[in-house]
């Protein structure tokens, strides 16, 4: 038993190496591109601490050169789910009584050695895996991974700490409790801080994570769940289950045993796994907690006061890092007509600049998309786009799968506002504008705020204050993260919570206290010093006879 307060040092974020030419990191990087590449790989389930090999396998690949082979990775099914949900609960019983402070250490020293031995591991393994720049893998599978396990484990800290009021004569607590049976923890394939942070978030809390990755991060992922070992995580309290989305979610979410789930990734599966636990429900002990990040269509809206220079930065930016494969890239956009023929002259000669390819030619400001499905889905929307009446694609426009799904920086002009590349979220580097007269503001923030179902992220820009407060107020559940003459991207953990409403999620915020709080279940103890011992109350006592009498005179 502990027998001290101990502190939890708030922690800052973490700086990112810039990987500029000639620094001592850019030759780390790139030694440690070559040493993974040079080898290929065996993935298997890890359950309850133990390498699981299926036998039903498939190809980990290159998405910018997918005749490299990095990987090969064993599926799981109903079988290895069993396991993992015995194990979990086997793990579960001397994790959840173990002292939140020594769980946090854990987690914290996990963030270190992602910041110091294994930093190039992780950002290689990214970068040749989901086919991501040296900056925008450094930012996310280092930064923000290593910023989500020290925050993490600050906020909990910070909740043990919140109990309620005693008055006198009685000590009023509460305690902290992890949930009852297991977190079932869903990633996505784009960012590997995700992926890490949906199963360690409830771990800290003392709860039990059952970690499906997404097949198209399985490299980085299976990565992470390595330094997770040697950072010291027990044996089944992450179990690690890589395999095809139903044949692992199906049988866990059979469970009794489920808690929670902690899912991010698209508006289909998540709808899907909800439904199922919708009629599971009468199967589980408890009522699950079910926490969900889904997709975005998000906006940049200008003002005809807006700084030119400075939106077609944020566009070009937020609209072709990662490809637009992320969750907050810029994907529609509204300009009004006095600025558009400046803005369409810069924003397109920048655009012109943009270079893609093999990452591991640093010289690219794009990767390739992730894979094959992702290309013809978004290739689909582009042909779709030149086809139409109602639409010009005014740059790029072109894909190239020969070697890896490469799809061209695009910009579309929509004569429609409600276009289906205005509505639709892509994930892919296409950016659709909608031209507006300028007396018409008013009416395209509505539009703006009502043309698709997701609220995820969304930036204005103006240099008029009274048109920013009222493009503040007519997009207020547009968006989750609302950005201000800034990108729509880009969150940083414990700056900018994270989560969006509407389609967009259950809105409660990854990386963050009220975050936490979804992994914890509270007990409330009251303890009397003294004890009544007498059962009535004083409005029972007996009235006075005179004291009657007086009153009817
Ligand atoms: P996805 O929905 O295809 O897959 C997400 C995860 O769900 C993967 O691990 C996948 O294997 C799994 N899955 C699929 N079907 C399943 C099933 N039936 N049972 C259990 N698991 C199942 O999403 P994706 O392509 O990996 O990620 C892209 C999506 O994620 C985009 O829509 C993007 O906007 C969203 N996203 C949202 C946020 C956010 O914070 N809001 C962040 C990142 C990504």
């Amino acid at each position: 038993m502990p027998n001290a307060y101990f502190n939890v040092q708030e922690p800052e974020n973490e700086p990112y190496n810039s990987y500029a030419p000639d620094t001592p990191e850019r030759s780390k990087l790139k030694q440690k591109l070559q040493e993974l590449k040079s080898q290929e790989i065996e993935i298997p389930a890890i359950i309850n601490g133990k390498e699981v090999k299926t036998g039903r396998t498939a190809d980990v690949v290159m998405p910018h050169n997918y005749s490299h082979k990095l990987a090969t990775v064993h599926f799981c099914g109903e079988k290895e789910v069993k396991m993992a949900i015995e194990s979990s609960l086997e793990a579960r019983r001397q994790w959840a009584g173990m002292p939140w402070e020594e769980r946090m250490a854990i987690f914290q020293r996990a963030a270190d050695l992602v910041t110091g031995p294994w930093r190039y591991t992780m950002n290689a393994s990214t970068m040749l895996g989901q086919s991501k720049t040296p900056q925008q893998s450094e930012i996310e599978a280092v930064g923000e991974l290593a910023d989500f396990l020290r925050f993490n484990a600050w906020y909990l800290a910070r909740i043990m700490e919140d109990q309620p009021y005693s008055p006198d004569g009685m000590w009023n607590r509460v305690e902290y409790r992890p949930l009852e049976g297991f977190v079932f923890a869903v990633s996505p394939f784009n960012f590997t801080a995700i992926a890490g942070n949906l199963p360690t978030s409830p771990a800290m809390c003392g709860n039990v994570s059952l970690w499906k990755p997404s097949p198209e991060a399985i490299y980085s992922n299976y990565h992470f769940m390595k330094l997770l070992q040697e950072a010291g995580v027990p044996d089944g309290v992450i179990n690690f289950l890589p395999g095809e989305g139903a044949d692992v979610g199906d049988p866990v979410l059979e469970s009794p045993h489920l808690a929670g789930l902690q899912f991010t990734g698209s508006i289909g599966t998540f709808e899907y796994l909800w439904k199922k636990i919708g009629q599971n429900i009468s199967k589980y002990h408890s009522f699950p907690r079910v926490v969900g990040e889904t997709g975005g269509k998000d906006f940049i809206f200008a003002h005809n006061t807006a700084d030119v220079d400075a939106m077609v930065v944020a566009a070009l930016r937020a609209a072709y890092e990662y490809q637009g494969q992320k969750c907050s890239a810029a994907s529609r956009m509204y300009i009004p007509e006095s600025i558009w023929p400046e803005y369409r002259e810069k924003f397109l000669a920048e655009v012109e600049e943009v270079t893609y390819g093999d990452v591991e030619d640093f010289s690219h400001f794009m990767g390739a998309v992730i894979s094959r499905k992702a290309f013809d889905k978004i290739t689909g929307y582009i042909d779709y786009a030149k086809e139409s009446d109602d639409a010009e694609i005014i740059f790029g426009g072109g894909y190239d799968d020969s070697i890896g799904y490469f799809v061209e920086p695009t910009v579309i002009l929509a004569r429609d506002p409600k276009f289906k590349t205005m509505e639709e979220e892509i994930f892919g580097p296409v950016l659709t504008i909608y031209v507006y007269q300028d007396k018409e503001f008013e009416k395209t923030l509505e539009l703006c705020d009502q043309t698709s179902p997701f609220a995820l992220t969304g930036a204005i820009f103006a240099n008029d204050r009274y048109a920013l407060s009222k493009m503040n107020d007519a997009l207020r559940d547009a968006a989750g993260n609302f950005y201000i003459n800034d990108k729509p991207t880009a969150a940083i953990v414990n700056q900018q919570p994270f989560g969006g409403s509407r389609k967009s999620g259950t809105n409660d915020k990854a990386g963050s206290v009220p975050n936490m709080y979804r992994w914890l279940s509270m007990r409330a103890i009251k303890e009397t010093r003294v004890p009544p011992k007498e059962w009535t109350y004083p409005y029972m006592e007996p009235e006075k006879a005179e004291f009657i009498e007086a009153e009817e005179e």
